[in-house]
């Protein structure tokens, strides 16, 4: 018999625009970007996936991130608290907060309840679209990883 998650009878998320997770914070300091990623975003502003990367990328070992302005912890596609690219966004940044790496009594209090004004408002996200955000994410991670 398997046993339940504990987001089993769902949770309710529901994003308050306030722009603190696309703001560097430690360990959520970079957009960590897919080929895929960079693709779909290099063709919302209308630029090859090459240019996109040379202008706005950096690379971590195999992971590509969006790059920083040490003097400015804000994504630099955060306009006005909103996302300025928001149709064509990262998976990592439409899959938050159902991460793995958070999904633990542990980290979802103190990386998500405690830093998160979405938790406890709004829509209640069902444990199959939590699970497809987290297998979409882990997807996400594994390619980033292997420089995918
Ligand atoms: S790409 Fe958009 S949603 Fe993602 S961190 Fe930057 S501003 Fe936020």
């Amino acid at each position: 018999m398997s046993t339940k998650p504990w987001w089993n009878d769902g949770i309710q998320f529901q994003c308050q625009g306030s722009g603190k997770c696309c703001t560097s914070h430690g360990e959520f300091g970079f957009v960590f970007l897919t080929r895929e990623d960079r693709q779909r975003m290099a063709q919302h502003l209308g630029l090859s996936t090459s240019a996109f990367t040379k202008k706005y990328c950096d690379k971590m070992g195999p992971a590509f991130h969006l790059k920083e302005d040490p003097k400015n912890p804000d994504c630099m596609f955060l306009k006005n608290k909103g996302c300025s690219i928001y149709e064509a966004r990262p998976v990592q940044c439409r899959t938050w907060p159902f991460w793995p790496e958070v999904m633990n009594a542990k980290a979802w209090k103190k990386e998500v309840v405690d830093f998160c004004p979405g938790v406890n408002k709004g829509k209640v996200w069902s444990r199959d679209e939590i699970e497809k955000n987290l297998a979409e994410q882990t997807r996400s991670e594994d390619a980033i990883l292997t420089g995918k």
